[in-house]
């Protein structure tokens, strides 16, 4: 059975705006339709001020929404934040990932292979404390909404920028020239304000001269579509910490969930190539063998978990067993290699970088969409605000505004993701010590807790 996905359009040129030809001005360009500058689109054609504006966004690949959703689950999924769903929801693309497939999850627990050292999260009452979605829904949801939006922004699928003309340096503010864009097919067009959002290799990046931090973890995602051995409410997130990487079990649905296993490059290519019937087995022992345990380390969290007891009785919260898995979706096995990446800047004139084209994170905390959508919040917001003033909307005076709000929202959460990746990825007994007696004390103090949780 296929689940419908937005209802049909017609495929013609809408507004004589979408016929113009390819040399035409115009005033926001996006480049790359990925799940992050799909919502850009999205937000940009949805605001008042903004929406007379010529939107352009621009997109290597197909079309996404083109079929209706398969009733088999994808392999490639995405843990949204609340804010996240807020975002989506202020131009309407939540009602649409909502009529289509979500899984919201209620409760998260995260523990260590080499101790009893856990942490849980969950919020007052049943509230949710995120959402499950493909990735695949999301940008068909975005799709279909850019498609009601049509009148304000154009869509270019198969079509890659290959190169891109900037203005002069020495020219400044709103008299400058415009960037040219090269198409692969041999068009060009000028705008005031290209936004890159074209992924961690972004060529708006590299061909604006913007300097990046980056390096790999020598670590690959191995994911996969898991049925679970039997029907539960499946609504916690599972994270365990083992000293090869993070193992994560997301919830689709009452029986099926959705792994991110990180580990090395030689593990991971063994757990791609293994049957069917040994990588669930394999999974399933990840997730409950006792073999990194030390019980040093454990009695140490232990004494340290009755102190905190005694003193705050109702502070820690229980542990709950995981559920173990029965089946392999069919093909559903794939690899991601993983690194770090930072653009030391996010602007210059005329240009902005969004998503992963500006930073690149572990998936262990489940942010790099997350941060994605935080840019396109903030970047419409600024721009919203020139476009109320009269303001060229590629001028720096408010790009400038959205890379210090940004960075400062992202650098700290990077840092901290990657002393995560580093804390956890050892089995040496003073650090794991150290580590197992900071989360039963985080865990135990809801005032800690609730910092980690914002
Ligand atoms: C295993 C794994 C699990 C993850 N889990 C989570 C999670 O749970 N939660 C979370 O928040 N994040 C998660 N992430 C991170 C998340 O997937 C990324 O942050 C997100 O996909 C980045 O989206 P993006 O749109 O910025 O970039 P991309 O998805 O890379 O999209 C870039 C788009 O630009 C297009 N493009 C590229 N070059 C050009 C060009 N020259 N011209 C035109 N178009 C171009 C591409 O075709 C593509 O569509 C995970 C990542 C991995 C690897």
């Amino acid at each position: 059975m296929l689940l419908p996905l937005c209802p049909p359009i017609v495929r013609r040129c809408l507004v004589p705006r979408r016929c113009l030809s390819s040399s035409a001005l115009y005033d926001v360009v996006v480049s790359g339709g990925g799940m992050v500058g799909t919502a850009m689109a999205c937000a940009l054609g949805s605001h008042p001020h903004l929406r007379h504006k010529r939107i352009l966004l621009l997109e290597a690949g197909q079309r996404k929404a083109s079929e209706p959703l398969p009733e088999k689950f994808s392999n490639r999924v995405s843990s949204i934040t609340p804010g996240s769903a807020t975002l989506l929801a202020s131009f309407g693309a939540w009602d649409h990932i909502g009529a289509m497939r979500l899984k919201p999850y209620k409760r998260m627990q995260v523990w260590d292979a080499c101790s009893d050292a856990l942490i849980t999260f969950d919020k007052e009452g049943m509230e949710d404390m995120g959402y499950v979605v493909e990735n695949d829904v999301i940008t068909a949801a975005l799709t279909c909404l850019l498609d009601s939006i049509g009148e304000h922004v154009e869509v270019r699928y198969r079509a890659r920028a290959v190169g891109y003309t900037w203005p002069a340096p020495y020219s400044n503010g709103e008299g400058s020239p415009f960037v040219e864009i090269h198409l692969a097919d041999g068009q060009s067009l000028h705008t005031r304000l290209v936004i890159g959002a074209d992924g961690q290799n972004s060529l708006v990046r590299r061909s604006a001269g913007m300097r990046t931090i980056q390096w790999s973890y020598n670590h690959v995602a191995v994911v996969a579509t898991l049925q679970l051995s039997e029907a539960t409410d499946n609504n916690v997130a599972w994270q365990r910490f083992l000293p090869s990487g993070p193992i994560a079990l997301l919830p689709l649905s009452d029986t099926w969930s959705s792994l991110v296993w990180s580990t090395s490059p030689e593990h991971a290519s063994q757990l791609i190539r293994m049957d069917d019937e040994s990588f669930v087995d394999a999974v399933n022992s990840a997730f409950w063998s006792s073999e990194h345990h030390s019980d040093f380390v454990s009695s140490a969290g232990s004494l340290l978990h009755s102190a905190v007891s005694f003193l705050r009785p109702s502070g820690s919260s229980s542990r709950q067993l995981p559920p173990s898995v029965s089946h392999l979706g069919h093909k559903s096995r794939a690899s991601f290699p993983l690194g770090l990446g930072h653009a030391t800047e996010y602007v210059r004139q005329r240009v902005a970088l969004i998503g992963d084209a500006a930073h690149r994170v572990h998936p262990l905390a489940g942010q790099g969409v997350n941060m994605g959508f935080g840019d396109v919040a903030s970047l419409v917001h600024h721009l919203s605000r020139a476009a109320f003033d009269g303001q060229d909307l590629g001028s720096t005076r408010h790009l400038l505004e959205y890379e210090t709000e940004r960075q400062r929202q992202n650098l700290p959460l990077m840092a901290t993701i990657d002393l995560l990746k580093r804390l956890y990825n050892t089995k040496q007994p003073p650090i794991v010590l150290l580590r197992t007696l900071g989360l039963q004390a985080t865990n135990a103090l809801p005032p800690l807790k609730m910092i980690l949780k914002m």
